[in-house]
């Protein structure tokens, strides 16, 4: 947290960039300028302190924000964010109903309350006033209110959800509106929040979150001085410059063209890019032309001809020819520029990025003695990520040169050690390699060719502060490589902040052969209705059935396969939290029909190879389109036919435009619920990103790697109706 330094202004430590956030959750890493630059006086004074919203923050997985405040940190309150990180991790926010204390009820339990939940839509930049601090307001507002209260956030606004008797719902929705509407309730002046960009509707022209009005009324204490954001960006650049004014000089074009891949016609071209799992480009830079996209290299030679050493390595493991990311990206990566390569993990993705990583490093101008550091760097979601690439780059080696895994739960002495003697590739996870960089123990001002690998995953595993703290200390003209599985609005966002005018190349392939032979059924319900819609489907199954139900929470797997345990019914459950040995166990069970379901999260179910599953059941919905189809192509294997049953909640409405198009592309019923709804978030899109221009890239908009691909897209504007609406309780499950 930021610390006191003489003449009253805040020393503000490398920890606490992640912190700093405009509206559109773009990091503005500021603090370190004020300190830096100009002596920084506190906008406020310390009791006034512990009650600012500091800023917050959008987008801390897949666009799922998170909120804090200064005081936060000191208390230990960040460390319940840190404790949620976890791969499949839900929306939900913390708040009372969450925590479970003596006598409280737990979310399933609402049911009891009659009513249908009230629901009110907050924008994300308030939902942390409904929530106070350590989830104060919550308690409060529940207690004074008689009712229950579930929030969840989504992109842009979060949903407050107020279980209970109609009065007491009446009374929470009016003291929540009270709350986000009306003055300052207690919350002091949301220093952060507006950004030049931002702006709710506590926006004033004066630049100030609080309007001329209320300071001439007095309501707001005078020595909070707006936070002038454009400077403050202004000095972010100066600050860079400065920093990296004394760094080497850099090289990154290291291709010449041969001859056989130049004299490709386009149509050549075309057709090789058809031919090689239908891969397809685009230039992603922003402002002027297109850059034409180079010609893929057919064979080793065309990428590799001036390097024999690396021909010699690819003679000797006996590839026969690139892969299609491959012979895409070595000639964007060899030229210097940056590429994003969207591939799943056996596209031969990392020798992709490798091989040119070790020309750029051997071809810098400092001789690798003068570096003083690594000059590769490869950050990667998980340890056993880290040791498949390690192991990629001794396959390869080249010019001796020395690679080093860095990951949390290794020992952390040896790595200091290695780190100490000497390497040039450091193939790290964020968490353990942001610990020694703000222990000073690692020099990342070396490095020139930096790769975030499985970007999606690292998102989703909570590492973007720790991600955007490393990025500080590497040099910004770097060359830069991200891959990554899916292309959700997250990794568009990183990109963006850490990539320069980047080329793409997308493989990823979604298998809708599979999807064409499943009977897909999406149900609108409410959050609340669908443990009821699960056991109505699971009473009905045939003997011969066999379903596989897919959950976004290791708890919730738990909670929902203990019911149906409690039921009687025989049920296994597969995520990672389990000990390997139960998952073993679990899908053993699963695979010889020991027990007919299976509750399973996203985690735990990639590579799930059961040929005989008979239904899909999506209780939760998946995090992203690409999951959607991955997930129902689970039934209708081997020729079978399948069957998926997909629950939809308000939640969810920002997927319900990408879902419509796998809906309509395999032939199968869209309900008109679902239609409406893709509609309403579009509209909602549109407002916000006409009240906040800036935050334009946030929802699906940006670049989307091209139609026909993703599975994403356009074409939702269903309008001839027919859909089935969602709430048949006499369904037909499709047996
Ligand atoms: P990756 O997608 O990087 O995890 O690579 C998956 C596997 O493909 C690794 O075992 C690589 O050694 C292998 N591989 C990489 N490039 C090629 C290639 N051109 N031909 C055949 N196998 C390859």
């Amino acid at each position: 947290m930021p610390s006191m330094v003489a003449g009253g202004g805040f020393k503000f430590k490398m920890a606490d960039w992640e912190d700093e956030y405009n509206e559109a959750g773009v990091a503005i890493q500021t603090p370190v300028v004020k300190t830096t630059l100009t002596e920084w006086k506190p906008p406020c004074n310390d009791r006034q302190r512990d009650n600012v919203t500091f800023g917050v923050r959008n987008g801390s997985r897949f666009g799922a924000p998170r909120e804090w405040r200064a005081s936060d940190r000191s208390d230990g309150e960040g460390s319940e964010f840190r404790g949620r990180r976890g791969g499949d991790e839900g929306r939900a926010f913390p708040h009372s109903s969450d925590r479970g204390g003596p006598g409280r009820r737990t979310f399933g339990e609402e049911k009891s309350d009659s009513s249908p939940p009230v629901t009110i839509t907050v924008e994300n930049a308030l939902v942390g006033r409904v929530i106070g601090r350590g989830g104060s307001k919550i308690r409060e507002l529940e207690e004074n209110s008689g009712a229950r209260i579930k929030i969840n956030k989504g992109d842009y606004e979060g949903e407050v959800l107020i279980f209970g008797s109609p009065d007491a719902q009446q009374k929470a929705k009016e003291m929540i509106e009270e709350l986000v509407e009306g003055g300052n309730s207690g919350f002091g002046p949301c220093l952060g929040r507006g950004g030049d960009g931002g702006g709710g509707d506590r926006r004033a022209t004066n630049g100030s979150c609080w309007s001329s009005a209320e300071i001439k009324a007095g309501n707001v204490a005078p020595v909070c001085a707006p936070i002038d954001w454009k400077d403050i960006r202004e000095n972010k650049d100066k600050y860079e410059e400065m920093k990296w004014k004394d760094a080497p000089p850099l090289k990154k074009k290291f291709y010449i063209e041969a001859k056989s891949v130049s004299s490709l016609t386009a149509e050549e071209v075309t057709e090789w890019r058809k031919e090689n799992n239908n891969v397809f480009v685009d230039d992603l830079k922003e402002e002027g032309e297109k850059r034409p996209f180079p010609n893929p290299c057919g064979i080793f030679l065309e990428a590799f001809g001036l390097y024999p050493e690396i021909m010699e390595n690819i003679d000797r493991v006996g590839f026969v020819k690139p892969t299609p990311i491959q012979g895409q990206a070595w000639p964007v990566l060899l030229s210097g520029d940056d590429l994003i390569a969207i591939a799943q993990t056996g596209t031969g993705k990392t020798l992709a990025y490798l091989l040119p990583g070790f020309i750029h490093m051997d071809g810098q101008p400092v001789p690798r003695a003068e570096r003083g550091g690594p000059g590769m760097l490869v950050l990667t979601p998980t340890r056993e990520l880290a040791l498949q690439i390690e192991t990629e780059c001794k396959k390869y080696s080249y010019k001796g040169y020395k690679s080093i895994c860095i990951y949390g739960g290794g020992d952390r002495r040896a790595q200091i050690k290695l780190v100490k003697g000497g390497v040039d590739i450091v193939i790290a996870t964020p968490g353990r390699l942001n610990d020694l960089q703000m222990n000073e123990l690692i020099n990342l001002r070396s490095i020139t060719y930096l790769v975030l690998d499985e970007a999606d995953r690292m998102l989703d595993m909570g590492f973007e502060p720790q991600i955007m703290k490393i990025l500080l200390d590497v040099r910004p003209d770097r060359q830069t490589v991200m891959t990554s599985a899916t292309w959700p609005a997250g990794v568009r966002r990183l990109s963006k902040s850490y990539l320069k005018n980047p080329m793409m190349v997308y493989v990823g392939t979604l298998d809708l052969a599979a999807v064409n032979s499943v009977h897909q059924t999406v149900l609108i319900v409410h959050e609340e209705e669908k443990k009821s819609y699960v056991f109505d489907f699971i009473r009905n199954m045939l003997p011969d059935d066999k379903v596989l139900i897919f959950v976004g929470k290791k708890l919730m797997a738990d909670d929902l396969s203990s019911d149906m345990c409690l039921q009687g019914l025989a049920v296994q459950s597969l995520h990672g939290d389990r000990e390997q040995c139960d998952r073993e166990e679990a899908l053993k069970d699963f695979k010889d029909s020991r027990v007919r379901i299976l509750v399973a999260t996203d985690l735990a179910s990639r590579g799930l190879d059961v040929h005989d599953i008979t239904h899909v059941f999506n209780y939760d919905f998946p995090r992203n389109i690409e999951e959607y189809v991955h997930r129902i192509g689970r039934t209708g294997r081997a020729g079978r036919s399948g069957a998926s049953v997909t629950l939809v909640t308000r939640e969810n409405w920002r997927m319900a435009a990408e879902l419509i198009p796998i809906l309509e592309r395999a032939g199968q019923e869209v309900p008109e619920e679902l239609v409406l709804m893709a509609e309403r978030y579009e509209k909602h899109k549109r407002e916000k990103d006409a009240r906040d221009p800036r935050g334009g890239q946030g929802g699906g908009g940006g670049y989307r790697g091209g139609g026909g691909h993703g599975g994403g897209g356009g074409g939702w504007g269903r309008s001839d109706g027919g859909g089935r609406g969602g709430r048949d309780r006499n369904q037909n499950w499709g047996f």
